[in-house]
């Protein structure tokens, strides 16, 4: 059926076929939202279906995954596939964006990827909580200090693909670690430590721009967690700004980074 013509029919009767009826109510919902994001027209210019895309994807080469056949889907409101795609394969991507350079439409394909995976998180899809299941400890790290691996995280049994330079590194990291005249950087912890302020200023982002909404949604636990770090480190600036106010601490006690209280 042609794409004006399946626009044509209500959203209820269109491509629901295939859906499970518990789940026609939510896919329905998760597609208008992504086709509302103000990003979406912005992407999706229009397809030729050229194949361009899907020749140059990495992604497709081991995969039962493609980009055009998602633009395909999209171009044809096929709210069934669409949901079919976002729950199996959409997690393939590695968004390296050459489909996004290749395409002839100059469609954003590696957004409207991104675009779906943010509905996925936002609509807590079971395929998004078990992708982000195994990247816990990331996540953490990067909402608590900015940092999307540390150093102590490189552990043979993780990166198995490493071969004898992650057992050589791992074994030694703490002294590699402390050979690098930067001070944030001499612990394995970290990648790198952040100010207090830089911290707080960081997750106040996160939470004002609803990343921690989506966290909430996926992983509750975790964002019991942060949000427990985020208040004692609050609290924790707060008291050095009135001291630091009330001249109740030297510059001297203060790292450099903190001197614009
Ligand atoms: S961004 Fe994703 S879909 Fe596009 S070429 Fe790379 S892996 Fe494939
Ligand atoms: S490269 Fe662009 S025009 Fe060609 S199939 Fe992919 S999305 Fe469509």
């Amino acid at each position: 059926m042609a794409y004006f013509e399946q626009g044509a029919l209500p959203e209820e009767v269109r491509n629901l076929d295939s859906l499970k009826p518990e789940e026609r109510e939510t896919a329905i919902k998760f597609w208008q939202a992504v086709k509302s994001d103000f990003r979406f027209n912005e992407y999706l210019r229009g397809c030729l279906n050229c194949g361009v895309c899907t020749s140059g994807c990495p992604a497709a080469k081991f995969y039962d995954y493609g980009p055009r056949e998602m633009i395909q889907y999209m171009m044809r409101d096929a709210v069934d596939k669409i949901w079919e795609f976002t729950n199996k394969k959409v997690w393939a991507c590695v968004q390296c964006f050459t489909c996004s350079m290749r395409c002839p439409f100059n469609n954003e394909i590696a957004g409207l990827i991104m675009l779906l995976r943010e509905y996925a998180v936002q609509f807590a899809l079971p395929s998004a909580k078990e992708i982000l299941a195994p990247y816990r400890r990331v996540l953490y790290t990067v909402m608590t200090l900015g940092n999307q691996v540390t150093p102590d995280m490189i552990q043979p049994e993780a990166f198995p693909d490493w071969g004898p330079q992650a057992v050589e590194e791992s074994k030694n990291m703490d002294v590699y670690r402390k050979a690098i005249p930067v001070d944030l950087m001499q612990r394995t912890d970290v990648g790198w430590q952040p100010s207090l302020q830089t911290a707080v200023e960081m997750m106040t982002i996160m939470i004002e721009s609803g990343v921690m909404d989506s966290i909430k949604k996926v992983d509750p636990d975790l964002y019991d967690m942060v949000m427990d770090i985020y208040e004692d480190r609050k609290a924790q600036l707060e008291e050095i700004k009135e001291k630091w106010q009330k001249g109740e601490l030297n510059e001297d006690e203060l790292p450099d980074s903190w001197l614009d209280l």
